[in-house]
């Protein structure tokens, strides 16, 4: 057997290095075209495209963005009048497509400190014998200062046209119920009032969710519930965008997070939680608008939920579908939105056990005769180096030289560049002296990581089956140098950048820091498993500075300035105060909290003094006192009980409610348990709750005290909206922000009462 040059991915299997091998010249500008840093900024532009790329705008997705124009003309929080419309419309659409809808209208005082009364759309699609029934999620409200085009009109037009898809091809067995959720910005109201009081009657073998987070990219799929397998299995072949891996659920699991999806999984549910995630630089603003959607994110998002709608109600699987269990976990990712990969977590660690037995045996030979574990030692300190630089430096240089608000794949390609360079200018031994090593213990973490972690481990995997193929190749067939190590580049960074790219690209998105972090750590890796990459340091420049200088003339993330201002208006005293909790002001509202001063006095001993609010001198304007009427105040033995009704000066109005901690408490005809009451609902450690969608007539609310206690009860009322007139009197140019509708300013009136 004739010794395979040093540069090839032989060097796996090779016992003894040619330690003095001449230096190849990769990177004369005429070996450019053939260079492994040339050949792999291929492999990641095209994997990281197929992420980005959505399909064609069809038919269904222009009908559901149509839906998204009518939705999203305003914001409509829970019980504002422009949420009333939004009702109306969903209702008048269905209706419209031959699809009977009923109305859940409940108060929700469920487990946290957000209370409210909402008014959930329940849309059914029967069949003869349903078999099971499949639950489509997408929230109507919106957040009080934007009109929520994205989060979520989106969800709702896909899932009204998903609706109007079942309605024309009747699934065979399984009954479809579309649920338009209401109150999902308020504390995830309408799904809990639909989990309380509906779920359990009805059999639910998957659910969908739809969420958004931006204005484009594909409809990503970011949660899984409980053994979903099935779910998985019945729709991996009908997707035919997919955007998916098993690793998505695993991070977003860590995130503190909650979508209408999170009731639904702990009621034991399976199902899909799909959301797009790209430009979310209007997320929850008044820049989230329906002019500011891309249609094809609409196509890619409704094409994808009816195909997997379809597949589910068509019955494929579901009768095992939620039966959860260790055995039901799944590895699933998509090969360049391509094709749906998935197999069960104990394939995943047959496979790595394989692996490890056939790396060992190809590399073992060649690890006896090297000092390979040595320098990997120092090429672990290395890419913890190269890591730390390129995560936490690199974004921030960027940044700062660029205005770059967006990660962009070209600022994770920089990153992944910079790590390549720094292992090429620091390291100056044989590659292919670290080669075997790196590759046993890669084969070992494989392994550990299939038995730890399976949804993540497919990345080493199929990462460590690449280069092993490559080796073999390199044996088997008899290749030119420079062929050898373009096959080895190939199969083994470029196998990593397929299928590790849409997930460094995804967490760039979600969060740019993260994203630069994993970007050199794939960079890194690939660099020690392709040993001909190492060597092309000219090549590697070029790309970098290529890439750095497509920065500039990307499309940015449009940067608004919001102003979240509040007009505070104590009832007691007569007296308002301009509030904001916003570290860094726009520039508007800088000149009105030149003069700080103390918050007004009810506020001032409330939950708003602890939440990092400050305040400044405000001029006097005519404000109601809060919607606070004492119905009855009368002690009975040794309880005192109180009756108030609150009523808002107008639609859409949010009450705060705090006191004393009470003995027993009913809001809205709902008596909030024991424990609620003894674990106090206010996250700021003090008694209490928000109320949302109270009707003009009130609500009522009931509290009991000890009666020796002298009860303290505060009632705050945040109102939607500052007049132009107060911040022109406050020398504001109100004229700035209004017309570019971007206020998202209140007034809040408060009182305090000792009983
Ligand atoms: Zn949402």
């Amino acid at each position: 057997v004739s010794r395979p040059p040093p540069m090839s991915p032989a060097a796996l299997t090779t016992p003894i290095p040619a330690a003095d091998a001449e230096p190849r010249r990769w990177t004369s500008l005429t070996g450019l075209r053939a260079s492994p840093v040339v050949l792999l900024s291929a492999i990641v532009a095209l994997s990281l495209f197929a992420q980005v790329r959505v399909g064609s705008d069809g038919e269904r997705g222009r009908a559901a963005a149509g839906h998204v124009v009518q939705l999203a003309r305003e914001p409509r929080p829970v019980g504002s009048p422009a949420h009333d419309v939004a009702r109306d419309y969903i209702v008048a659409t269905l209706a419209a497509a031959g699809i009977d809808t009923e109305i859940q209208r409940t108060t929700v005082a469920g487990n946290s400190y957000f209370t409210g009364r909402v008014e959930n759309i329940i849309a059914t699609i029967d069949v003869p014998k349903p078999q099971g029934v499949v639950l489509l999620i997408a929230h109507y409200d919106s957040v009080l200062g934007s009109p929520g085009a994205g989060d979520d009109a989106v969800g709702v037009g896909v899932l009204i046209e998903a609706l109007r898809a079942v309605k024309m091809r009747p699934p065979a067995r399984a009954r479809v119920v579309g649920l338009f959720t209401d109150g999902e910005e308020a504390g995830l109201l309408g799904i809990q009032a639909f989990v309380r009081d509906l779920l359990p009657h009805l059999a639910v073998t998957a659910a969908i969710n739809m969420e958004s987070r931006g204005s484009a990219g594909p409809a990503l799929l970011f949660e899984v519930g409980p053994g979903s397998a099935a779910i998985i299995r019945a729709v991996a072949d009908t997707l035919r965008d997919p955007r998916v891996s098993s690793i998505y659920p695993l991070l977003y699991g860590l995130l503190p997070y909650d979508t209408d999806f999170t009731p639904v999984r702990e009621a034991g549910i399976g199902g899909l939680n799909f959301a797009n995630i790209s430009q979310a630089g209007g997320y929850h603003l008044a820049t989230d608008t329906a002019a500011a959607l891309s249609l094809s994110t609409v196509s890619h998002y409704v094409e994808t939920v009816v195909s997997a709608t379809q597949a589910l109600a068509a019955g494929i699987g579901i009768a095992s579908a939620g039966s959860g269990g260790e055995a039901d976990e799944m590895v699933f990712f998509d090969l360049l939105g391509l094709w749906f990969v998935h197999y069960s977590a104990r394939t995943q660690q047959v496979l790595a056990t394989l692996l490890f037995v056939a790396t060992v045996l190809m590399a073992g030979r060649a690890l006896i005769s090297r000092r390979g574990f040595g320098d990997l030692a120092f090429d672990l300190a290395v890419w913890v180096g190269a890591i730390v630089v390129a995560g936490l430096a690199l974004p921030a240089l960027l940044g700062v030289i660029f205005d770059a608000a967006e990660p962009s794949y070209s600022l994770v390609t920089a990153a992944a560049s910079i790590t390549v360079m720094a292992l090429l200018s620091q390291l100056r031994r044989s590659a292919e002296d670290v080669m075997p090593a790196a590759a046993v213990l890669w084969a070992g973490l494989t392994l550990v990581l299939s038995v730890q972690l399976p949804e993540a481990a497919y990345l080493p995997l199929w990462a460590l089956a690449g280069v092993l193929l490559a080796a073999a190749l390199s044996r088997a067939v008899p290749l030119g140098e420079r062929w050898r190590a373009l096959v080895s580049v190939a199969l083994g960074a470029g196998v990593v950048a397929i299928v590790a790219g849409p997930v460094v690209y995804w967490l760039a998105i979600a969060d740019a820091r993260l994203g630069m972090m994993a970007a050199a750590l794939v960079a890194a890796s690939a660099s020690l498993l392709s040993p001909p990459l190492r060597r092309d340091s000219r090549a590697a420049a070029l790309v970098f500075g290529l890439t750095v200088l497509t920065v500039p003339i990307l499309p940015r993330e449009p940067k608004t300035p919001v102003s979240h201002v509040s007009y505070g208006y104590d009832a007691a005293t007569g007296q308002g105060r301009w509030m904001t909790n916003q570290q860094s002001l726009p520039p508007w509202d800088s000149a009105l909290f030149a003069n700080r001063g103390d918050l007004p006095g009810t506020f001032a001993r409330s939950w708003i003094s602890r939440q990092g609010y400050y305040a400044a001198t405000a001029p006097p304007w005519p404000v109601s006192a809060p919607g606070l009427h004492v119905v009855s105040d009368s002690r009975q033995g040794d309880q005192h009980h109180i009756r108030l009704r609150l009523r808002p000066e107008s639609r859409g109005a949010l009450f705060y409610l705090y006191s004393t901690q009470p003995l027993a408490a009913t809001i809205d005809g709902v008596a909030l348990s024991s424990a609620q009451i003894r674990r106090g609902l206010n996250r700021q450690n003090q008694w209490g709750l928000r109320f949302a969608g109270a009707p003009v007539d009130g609500i009522d609310v009931a509290l009991v005290f000890p009666a020796d206690a002298r009860p303290m009860v505060q009632v705050f009322e945040q109102r939607p909206g500052i007049p132009a007139e107060l911040f022109g009197r406050a020398g504001r140019a109100a004229a700035i922000p209004m017309a570019n509708g971007i206020i998202d300013g209140s007034i809040v009136a408060g009182i305090e009462r000792i009983f």
